[in-house]
């Protein structure tokens, strides 16, 4: 199997982390200074929770997404198909660095959502 360059999808999804996790941190500090959620009880609420109940899904799966490509990076599993086992093309992964299928795969599923604005 062709080698791919796994540093720049690695530098490329770290920084796409950083850009979601930041999003997701200011929605959070919006809430929480809206009055939504008292100071005592943000420690009580986790992350996880927070986000799922209060916030559009939207960025948190997309936060998922980076974190699996990320593991299957370090696992090396990496520009591999979840549903046929071939190749993503290196041209897909520059675009959409976090793709868990390859493009025909993932229009049989119909999960065009994924970055559409
Ligand atoms: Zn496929």
């Amino acid at each position: 199997m062709k080698k791919i360059s796994q540093k720049v999808f690695r530098q490329k999804l770290l920084a796409k982390r950083e850009q979601v996790l930041s999003a997701l941190g200011m929605k959070f500090d919006t809430l929480a200074r809206m009055g939504r959620v008292a100071e005592e009880d943000q420690a009580q609420v986790t992350h996880d929770e927070f986000v799922s109940l209060h916030l559009n899904n939207l960025d948190y799966e997309e936060l998922r997404l980076v974190e699996e490509a990320l593991d299957r990076l370090d696992s090396g599993n990496y520009g591999i198909c979840l549903a046929c086992e071939e190749p993503i093309p290196p041209k897909r992964l520059h675009a959409l660095s976090w793709a868990r299928y390859c493009v025909r795969c993932e229009e049989e599923m119909g999960a065009a959502r994924v970055c559409s604005g």
